[in-house]
This record gives structure tokens, sequence and C-alpha cells, in this order.
């Protein structure tokens, strides 16, 4: 389907990029790598009045090592994060994240802000980014506010960021010593969005956990931290029991929806299942990494 009829403009600069979006308001949308965008349009699902097309922002793109934090530009491609070695050793749960969005076709022009800002509850960024407690940081006219992940996911493709705001960067927590990570995922086929998946992060010490993360993707209109089994993992020793229980608290407390690709109690399932399954392979992760 072709577009409809819609107003176009391609800012050079961050600051005349913000004068479009105060100007237009929610009569604007945002175009990174277009992945999401383009087929909203396409299917009259979305209709912008404009386009403020960022992809001439340079400034956006690129990542950097600042204290504790991974700083990811939010027009930095999927697949240039997927290749960087510095993503891998510092930000492992965002590595393995990476590669199970879409196809590379997709990563090639996809835009790790473009995904966040979407925040499709089913996505794998959004799951990362609520596991670790990446901050959001979104630039208007009037200033930069930092949002924590908690509080940038309000409903289905809905998030915090006001119509006059340009989400600019993103930044992940460096995963510290002893730390194991999983992301796993069911989807009908290679590259589909997931039914569920989950964000997996496990930091040993001294063959205790000291630090537990669990976010799923697919079982609510956004992304959902499994905060019951992660109190019940702290201090523990990793075993399958421990995350046998860990997978019965999350199977208790998340009510999934239904539709084509699977019924609630299904993704409940798959769930318990990943969780398990996530676990054991943090763990795993988290001695050969020690
Ligand atoms: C066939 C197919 C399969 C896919 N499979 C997956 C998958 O398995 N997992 C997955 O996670 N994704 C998947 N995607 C989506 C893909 O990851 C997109 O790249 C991503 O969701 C959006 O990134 P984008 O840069 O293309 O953003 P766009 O499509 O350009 O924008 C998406 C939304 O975010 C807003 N936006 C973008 N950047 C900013 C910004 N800096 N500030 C404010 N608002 C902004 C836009 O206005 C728009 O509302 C798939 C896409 C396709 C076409």
């Amino acid at each position: 389907m072709k577009l409809p009829p819609v107003e176009y403009e391609a800012p050079t600069t961050v600051a005349e990029a913000l004068g479009l979006l105060t100007e237009h308001q929610d009569e604007a949308s945002v175009l990174a790598g277009g992945q999401s965008l383009i087929p909203l349009l396409a299917l009259r699902l979305a209709r912008p009045a404009m386009l403020v097309d960022i992809n001439g922002l340079r400034e956006l793109s690129g990542m950097s090592l600042t204290g504790g934090w991974l700083a990811v530009g939010a027009m930095t491609r999927e697949y240039i994060a997927e290749e960087s070695p510095v993503v891998a050793e510092s930000v492992p749960l965002l590595a393995a994240a990476l590669p199970l969005i879409g196809h590379e076709a997709i990563r090639s022009r996809g835009t790790i802000g473009g995904s966040l800002a979407h925040g499709d509850p089913a996505a794998e960024l959004p799951a990362v980014a609520l596991a670790l407690d990446a901050e959001f940081v979104v630039r208007s006219q009037s200033g930069e506010r930092i949002i924590p992940a908690a509080e940038w996911f309000e409903g289905y493709l809905t998030t915090s960021r006001r119509p006059d705001e340009l989400l600019v960067e993103v930044r992940f927590p460096r995963a510290g010593p002893g730390t194991g990570v999983a992301f796993l995922e069911v989807a009908r086929r290679h590259g589909d969005f997931a039914i569920v998946g989950l964000a997996a992060s496990l930091t040993l010490a001294d063959g205790l956990i000291g630090d537990a993360r669990l976010a799923l993707a697919g079982v609510s209109d956004i992304p959902v931290r499994a905060v019951d089994a992660e109190h019940l993992l702290f201090g523990q020793r990793p075993s399958d029991d421990l995350f046998e229980e860990a997978a019965r608290r999350v199977a208790a407390v998340i009510d999934p929806p239904a539709d084509l690709h699977g019924s609630s109690e299904y993704r409940r399932k798959l769930a318990a299942t990943l969780v398990r399954r996530g676990l054991q392979a943090a763990a795993a992760d988290a001695g050969e990494r020690r």
C-alpha cells in the first residue's frame, strides 16, 4: 500500500528538529529507521500530518562509555550496536537481544531509539531496557529530562515522551563482574516478533546471587519486570529448584493477553519455561565470564 499524503521535513540540527516538534506537537511523527513507522502509515494505523526525518542528525548516532554507563545515541542503527565489541563487553544483555530483532535488513535501518520510542511490548529492546533500569534522555526546547525505564513504558505503543520531545540517548548500566545474561524467546518463525520473550541477568558473587533481573516481552501491553521472582533469587545459591520456583512465581503474577498466536494460558506456560531456562543459561554464562 502507498503512504497517505504527508508533509516531510528533514532537519539538519537537533535544534531545528525540536523547533518542528514544538510547532507541530502530536501532528508530527519522528521518522528514524522507518521500520515500524512506515508500515503503520501504509496501513493507515498512524496518520501524522508531518514526518520529521531525523536521519540527518549525525550527532544522535554513536556509543560511548561514561562512568558506569554505555550511552547509545538514539539514531544508532541496531546492526551497528549488534556488531560492536564495546556493547558485547559492557552490556552483554543488549548484545544478546539485538540479533533476535527481525532480520538483518531491518536491523540495518532500524535504530535503538526507534525501537524504544515505539515501545512494542513484544519487542526485545524494551524488555532489555526495563530489566537493566536503563535511562532515557529526552530533549525539548525547554531542556532535557532523564526518564527511568520503569517510567518510560506507559501503555501499548505509548511512552512518557511528550510530543515536543525527541529521544536523544539511551543509557544502559554496564554489567558488573560475575554477570551472566540470556535473552530467550519463542517466535513462530525466525525474525518474527516474540510470542513471549525473556531478558535475564544474574550477577554471582562467592557463588550467591547478588543481583537478579528479569523482564518479559509479550505478556502485557508493556514489558513486565518480574519483581517477585527477582526478590526470591536475591542472596540464594543458583539451583534448578530455585529457578523452578522463580518460574512458578512469574506464572502466578502475569496475566498475558490472548491473540491468534497463542492463548493467555499458553503464554503463561511459555513465560515460566523461559524464566527457568533463562536463569539456567544466565547462571552458566556468569560462571563462564567469572
Ligand atoms: C518485518 C519486520 C519485522 C520486525 N521484527 C521485529 C522484532 O522481531 N523485534 C523488534 O523489536 N522489532 C522488530 N521490527 C521493528 C524494528 O525493530 C524497528 O527497527 C523498530 O521497532 C523501530 O525502529 P526505527 O528506527 O525503524 O523507528 P521508526 O519506525 O522510524 O519509528 C518508530 C516510532 O518511534 C518514534 N521515534 C523513532 N525515533 C524517535 C526518537 N529519536 N525520538 C522520538 N520518537 C522517535 C517514531 O515517531 C515512531 O512512532 C520489525 C520490523 C519489520 C518491518
